[in-house]
């Protein structure tokens, strides 16, 4: 029998919080009604994390996970996990307990009023640095500005999703998954249900600066093409100014007897100015060129070493989670 709820989490290192998650999500398993996966989804640990998840389904028969066969990133995780669900109701979480899985029933309350999506909404991180707040809060604001869906703000990817928008989702093909933009960019009836975050329960962030940072501009440029404009805008600037340059060296040649203009000060900021200008917009091209360039070569979005679990296979997956699960993984699952 298919599951009715399908939880999905991504793991990379994070072993000290593996029996702490699985002990907080089986208490709010167990009170479901219905039957429950939950998937995690190993993205190329280094340490004893895939072991655990080994482990983890040996004991409890609810649980399956997918193994990376090296580190994807979170985004590529969670896509992995939903090309996998069987569930009717998707739940996406992080594994480090900053979402907090006892929302997960007033998720579903939601949902059974009729949303298809139901989002967690962060009041407040004031466990968190202030860094990656003031980052975090910034980014969420530029995004709403420039997005042409409405990506609400301050949400991660912890959300309960129906079966509909997943298999939406699965059927988008492009590369860069920002999931919290696909997720507004599908539509139907989507809400928010808000909580505190709570720092993370054990281990550091997995989201180095780098990381947040590709992950933000993946976000900008998924879903908005206001920094392309941005160049036209900065070249138009620039070029105002030369003209206004050029007028006022002419009525100083014309009509002053010894132009105030000398030295290479002058020269050397227009030359820095339009440097950076022409360097700006250059990188920004790049960044939709880079995209279309993912794009065009489309590798599939990971490998699998490992798979364990999900049998029999889904006859509603549309996706190329099948083509994947044939690929040359260790056939644990088959011998045991
Ligand atoms: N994660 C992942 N691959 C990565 C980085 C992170 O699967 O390359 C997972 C990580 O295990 C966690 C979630 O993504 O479950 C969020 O990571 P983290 O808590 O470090 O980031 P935050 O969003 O709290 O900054
Ligand atoms: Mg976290």
């Amino acid at each position: 029998m298919l599951p009715k709820y399908s939880l999905i989490v991504p793991i990379y290192n994070e072993e000290e919080i593996i029996p702490e998650l699985y002990r907080r999500l089986s208490a709010v398993m167990n009170r479901l009604d219905g039957l429950v996966e939950l998937i995690l989804i190993n993205d190329g640990s280094r340490d004893r994390s895939l072991q655990l998840l080994r482990e983890l389904h040996q004991k409890d028969p609810r649980i399956c996970y997918l193994s990376f066969a090296r580190n994807f990133g979170h985004q590529i995780a969670v896509t992995a996990g939903l090309n996998f669900v069987r569930g009717q109701v998707i739940i996406i979480l992080d594994a480090d307990l900053q979402d907090p899985p006892e929302l997960i029933p007033d998720m579903i309350e939601k949902w059974r009023q009729g949303y298809q999506v139901v989002y967690a909404q962060r009041t407040q991180r004031l466990k968190e640095g202030w860094f990656k707040r003031f980052t975090a809060y910034s980014f969420y604001r530029l995004l709403k500005k420039l997005a042409d869906v409405d990506i609400p703000t301050d949400t991660g990817d912890f959300c309960l999703m129906d079966r509909q928008i997943v298999d939406i989702l699965n059927s988008m093909p492009e590369r860069t998954r920002y999931i919290r933009g696909l997720r507004s960019w599908v539509g139907f009836q989507q809400t928010a249900i808000r909580f505190e975050r709570d720092p993370r329960f054990a281990g550091e962030v997995k989201y180095t600066f780098s990381k947040s940072l590709a992950l933000a501009i993946n976000g900008l440029v998924s879903f908005s093409i206001v920094p392309l404009r941005l160049s036209t805008y900065l070249g138009l600037i620039a070029a105002a100014a030369a003209i206004f340059m050029a007028l006022l060296i002419l009525y100083w040649r014309l009509f002053l007897p010894h132009s105030p203009l000398t030295g290479f000060t002058i020269i050397l900021m227009a030359i820095f100015f339009l440097g950076s200008v022409q360097l700006v917009s250059v990188g920004i091209l790049g960044e939709y060129i880079g995209r279309i360039y993912e794009e065009v070569k489309a590798r599939p979005l990971y490998t699998l070493a490992e798979v364990g679990g999900f049998y029999p296979k889904s006859s509603n997956s549309t996706n190329n989670a099948d083509k994947l699960v044939e690929a040359p993984y260790s056939k644990r699952d088959e011998d045991s």
